[in-house]
């Protein structure tokens, strides 16, 4: 589900677009649905019922002496440009390298795009270990299907209440899928926030290193402030980074000065706003964030020691 209508001006993505209303909604949830339903070769024969995350009940002590070392970030997949020779495409996808797994954060919009940036970039889809799906939007789980067909040995991580259908859909040998409820650890170090929202459910990804803690979130659906109040809650940790979709394209500049004042009073280190942050909201971190600003487009590596 791309959640995003089309218009004069062409694709104009949800977020974008201000407050929901009622035909919106059924259109997304139509899309969703579609979305799920259109990931091929239906084969149950595969897999009886998702597995069920356990509950993390916060050993946030355990967290920071989990961390993760020489932690390699890259975005394989957004709408912002960065390295040359790359495809830019509504969504996100990010490879955490380094953690105990290799991760891959969500995987745009097009499986073409996705795989076709991995190969400039030099990653192996073989290498993934672990498929973390922020939600369940298009822009975020188009690029599955053709990524499973390439490397079908891989966890996936994602709101359960879509593991049933996602599992149900899956004839790729090997899959396992993992339902996500409450926050859970995924690898050493590395951790779910949980699912988020009332509406949209999503998890974002934190990661515990020696300087503190990265999140990296899809499209911040739930809120960022609110992901980040709950991921500082979690892991009783600075917080280093935060990237991803901040999903502010449609926000006020006061609300956004008001945003950027809770990143602050929350400790925020670094910002590295992409995908559906809008142009506003970026420029707005980049001026209050100064050499802390990461200008984060596809094909960007960020190293952390
Ligand atoms: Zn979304
Ligand atoms: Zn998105």
């Amino acid at each position: 589900m791309i959640c995003a209508t089309r218009t004069a001006a062409g694709m104009m993505p949800i977020h974008q677009q201000g407050p929901l209303n009622f035909p919106m909604i059924s259109a997304c949830l139509f899309r969703l649905l579609v979305t799920l339903l259109i990931i091929p070769a239906w084969n149950l024969t595969l897999f009886s019922s998702p597995l069920r995350a356990s509950t993390m009940k916060p050993a946030f002590k355990a967290i920071t002496s989990m961390a993760a070392k020489n932690l390699r970030l890259t975005v394989v997949y957004d709408n912002n440009p960065y390295k040359a020779g790359l495809a830019t495409s509504w969504g996100f996808a990010c490879v955490v390298k380094g953690s105990e797994k290799t991760i891959l954060f969500d995987t745009g919009g097009t499986s073409a795009v996705l795989l076709a940036n991995m190969q400039q970039l030099g990653i192996d889809p073989k290498e993934i270990d672990i498929v973390v799906l922020s939600h369940m939007h298009g822009d975020h789980v188009g690029g599955l299907d053709g990524f499973l067909k390439q490397n079908s040995q891989v966890t996936i991580y994602l709101p359960a209440a879509f593991a049933t259908e996602l599992q149900a859909s899956l004839s790729h040998a090997g899959v396992k899928v993992i339902g996500v409820d409450d926050p859970v650890m995924i690898c050493s170090g590395v951790y779910s926030t949980g699912i988020l929202g009332s509406w949209i459910k999503e998890q974002a990804l934190m990661i515990s290193t020696t300087t503190g803690t990265i999140v990296i979130t899809g499209c911040a659906h739930p809120g960022i402030v609110h992901i980040l109040k709950l991921a500082q809650k979690l892991i009783e940790d600075k917080i280093l980074l935060v990237m991803g979709g901040f999903h502010l394209g449609a926000e006020s500049k006061p609300k956004l000065e008001e945003i950027i004042s809770d990143f602050k009073r929350l400790g925020v280190e670094r910002v590295g706003p992409c995908h559906c942050s809008g142009d506003p909201a970026r420029s707005m971190f980049k001026q209050a964030y100064g050499n802390a600003y990461i200008n984060v487009g596809v094909g960007r590596l960020i190293e952390l020691p």
